[in-house]
């Protein structure tokens, strides 16, 4: 038998498949619709899209056949060199006014915009403050970085606090959050962040993808939502989720925008996005900022769903969000959960390692705008037999 140098992988694939942690892809039909996905031929309620306002299937599709027909389809290049069309530009502006900042800078992806961003900010000199449930790409962003990186403890800013009177001898530190946390779906204590960051004069980062649209009076995010905007210096968001587009973005002082274009490098070499993405993400930003009664729904939903779930006596965690998790521990039971439900018709996509630490798999229910009482209903009756 031939051996090849990638014969390891069949070991590896098989380890994860007898500890329940091998990743299935499944093939989507059609569109995704927060009351219905056709997933590997089967009929569900989604209770899996970050698709949060219900605008990614349906309500984009005029702006982005209109700019389709000015702009065509690939932007050919970088940026800096070709790529960034007249949509992109208007896009950032709009991007800045809407998050109250001088400026705002496009990224092929909010994955692409943490990784690039954290190694523009800091380097072997510095040292980075990170929560540990951080998204995966803060987490290789630090990485790549070079800089010291402390993990502090989930959302314990007791400990931050002795942790950053302790690192006194570094350059510049950067202290950096997620605002709302993609699998717990809690806040990040962003009032005490914003302090400590102030007292020790750190910058201070925060990733607001999945709060961006949905949080908020006017629909910025968490920060706005308990009022430290004044006191973040780079605001990382995305278009893929609640904008239902596709792209990143960080926003900030002017001079923080000119240095990323300069020096964060998923942004010099890599191709911008379509100008029609951008387009599409316009028209989702006028409707965050006209149709408020969408996250006000939303919010009204996911309250009424928490407060039901612990009724029933799930562990929800700390969830303050239209992110619910049904935290249950072991992945094996995750998984059999998870295919319960499908059972009944609804998509609640299992989380395990090494998307959540060891022992603490989850049930990660996202709730949409669109998804009805009756929908939360159905999701509730069948936990109750899945039990
Ligand atoms: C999804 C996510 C990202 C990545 O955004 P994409 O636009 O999907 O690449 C970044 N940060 C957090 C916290 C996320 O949940």
């Amino acid at each position: 038998m031939r051996v090849s140098p990638l014969d390891w992988l069949d070991g590896e694939l098989a380890d994860l498949s007898d500890r329940c942690l091998l990743r299935q892809q499944a093939v989507r039909e059609g569109p995704q619709r927060p009351a219905q996905i056709t997933l590997d031929g089967r009929n569900l309620v989604n209770f899996g899209s970050n698709d949060y306002l219900g605008l990614a299937a349906d309500e984009l599709n005029e702006a982005v056949r209109e700019s389709l027909g000015r702009a065509g389809w690939g932007s050919g290049a970088s940026p800096l060199v070709t790529g960034r069309g007249s949509v992109h530009a208007r896009l950032e502006e709009e991007l800045a006014v809407f998050e109250g900042t001088e400026a705002a800078l496009l990224f092929p992806s909010g994955f692409a915009a943490n990784l690039a961003t954290i190694p523009a900010l800091a380097d072997r000199s510095d040292v980075i403050f990170s929560d540990a449930r951080n998204h995966a790409s803060i987490i290789d962003g630090c990485r790549l970085s070079g800089a010291t990186i402390v993990v502090y403890p989930h959302g314990d800013t007791t400990a931050l606090r002795d942790l950053l009177t302790d690192a006194g001898g570094y350059r510049r530190r950067l202290l950096v959050t997620d605002t709302l946390f993609s699998m717990d779906g809690d806040l990040a204590p962003l009032p005490d962040l914003a302090e400590l960051a102030e007292h020790h004069r750190a910058m201070l980062m925060v990733d607001e993808a999945h709060a961006t649209g949905v949080f908020g009076e006017q629909g910025r995010g968490v920060c706005e939502h308990l009022g430290v905007e004044a006191g973040v210096h780079v605001r990382v968001g995305t278009l893929s989720k609640a904008l239902g587009s596709i792209g990143g973005f960080v926003a900030g002082q002017r001079r923080l925008i000119d240095w990323l274009a300069n020096r964060a490098r998923a942004y010099v070499f890599s191709t911008a996005t379509p100008e029609t993405a951008a387009a599409a993400a316009r028209r989702a930003l006028q409707i965050v900022q006209q149709q408020p009664e969408r996250r006000q729904r939303l919010l009204e939903l996911a309250a009424d769903l928490r407060s039901r779930l612990r009724e029933q006596g799930w562990a929800t965690g700390k969830s303050a969000s239209q992110i619910v998790p049904v935290i249950l521990g072991e992945a094996r039971r995750t998984m059999e959960m998870t295919a319960e439900l499908r059972c009944h018709g609804l998509l609640v996509p299992g989380i395990r390692p090494p998307s959540v630490p060891p022992d603490q798999s989850l049930l990660r229910i996202s709730l949409c705008h669109g998804h009805t009482d009756e929908h939360v209903q159905r999701l509730l009756d069948a936990l109750v037999a899945s039990r």
